[in-house]
């Protein structure tokens, strides 16, 4: 059986039948056919996985130590990938360029970490007020992002892959009460990215540091506040121990994108199934990490909620509105400052437009009706 379907698969590659309308199914970005390098079975590649999150991470890293697994299974082990945590091959945020530069073969984290070198791929992770998961998985895969995301990173010679998302964050810790826009004033909150960015503008101090360092931090007061992922990834923290609010909802990133790196032109020179198996296991990542995140952060709300000195809150309307109006302004900066930033921010925002009465009419009205 094996063999039969083996022996098919390579006379329809070699028709070219198979590879076009594979790889125009899959959305993969290899077109150029003759640079596989044919079906060997006694062919086997070692690879290595890079990423952004400490060794073994729950869920995130937990899941690229699954990726590996799932493709050496699915490979009948030809593809043999090991998985380093960041700081064992490379330092976490050097992922993008080890990859690009083939040090590594693959990687996994986030967009928004590059958004020093490629401003537009805070697109294709989370940007304020942007899109949830559902929506920014839509907008990658079927809403025309993919083939933006394949062009900004092509002069890196990378492939991206949509490879998981966090879900809805939460809002982060506070130990002052945010009542008001006022009282973001002055406020020291550990906060990266575009996020921070926002809440420098709307009167907050954005804080920088590492996630070894937020607890004590916090505990400390030398900062007022932090965000980190959901309940599931900040109980294991121990915030609610230090922390007098969590408050709700995650603004910043209501839908965080995770991404798998590959490098363009080593992705290339692989079998077509070999790439095949990469992009379906990619799926799989992301479909894995999605629904773990949402029963593990399910079940944790739960425990936190039975906290008897925590205060779980919502933001006042006012502070929404005032961080979501300065979210819009920086994001206008950023495209006006970056023609590639320009075209992506283009079509993000036609997507989120086209989807919004949709979504308005059927998840909206749905959640209302169960709450
Ligand atoms: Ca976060």
């Amino acid at each position: 059986m094996k063999k039969i379907s083996r022996k098919r698969f390579i006379r329809q590659g070699a028709a070219g039948l198979a590879g076009a309308s594979l790889l125009a199914g899959c959305n993969t970005a290899s077109k150029e056919q003759s640079t596989q390098t044919s079906f060997d079975p006694d062919r086997r590649y070692k690879w290595n996985m890079v990423t952004t999150w400490p060794p073994n991470f729950p869920i995130l890293g937990e899941g690229c130590n699954l990726f590996a697994d799932w493709v050496g299974e699915m490979s009948g082990g030809r593809l043999q990938i090991r998985v380093f945590g960041g700081g064992e091959l490379i330092p976490p945020l050097e992922t993008f360029d080890a990859v690009s530069t083939g040090t590594a073969q693959l990687g996994h984290g986030s967009a928004y970490y590059w958004a020093g070198k490629v401003p537009a791929a805070q697109f294709f992770s989370s940007v304020p007020f942007g899109m949830n998961a559902t929506q920014i998985n839509a907008w990658i895969q079927s809403g025309g992002g993919m083939a933006l995301w394949r062009e900004l990173y092509e002069p890196f010679d990378l492939i991206p892959f949509v490879a998981g998302n966090t879900t809805p964050q939460m809002g982060g810790w506070f130990n002052k009460s945010i009542d008001s826009v006022d009282d973001l004033k002055g406020l020291k909150m550990r906060i990266p990215g575009l996020g921070g960015r926002v809440f420098e503008r709307a009167g907050g101090s954005a804080i920088l540091s590492a996630g070894s360092e937020i607890y004590t931090n916090l505990e400390r007061g030398v900062i007022d506040a932090t965000e980190w992922i959901g309940p599931f990834h900040d109980y294991i923290m121990g915030f609610h121990k230090i922390a007098r609010y969590y408050y709700s909802p995650g603004w910043h990133e209501a839908g965080t994108a995770l991404e798998l790196l590959v490098n363009k032109h080593l992705f290339e020179e692989l079998p077509l199934d070999l790439q095949v198996i990469i992009e379906s296991a990619s799926f799989r990542l992301n479909q894995y990490i999605m629904a773990e995140m949402e029963a593990k952060n399910s079940e944790y709300l739960q425990k936190l909620y039975e906290e008897p000195d925590l205060e779980i809150r919502v933001f006042p309307d006012e502070v929404l509105e005032k961080l979501r109006q300065t979210t819009e302004e920086l994001l206008q900066d950023i495209a006006s400052n970056d023609p590639k930033a320009s075209k992506v921010y283009d079509s993000f925002k036609a997507f989120k437009a086209l989807n919004k009465p949709w979504s308005a009419l059927t998840e909206k009205v749905f959640y209302n009706s169960i709450s």
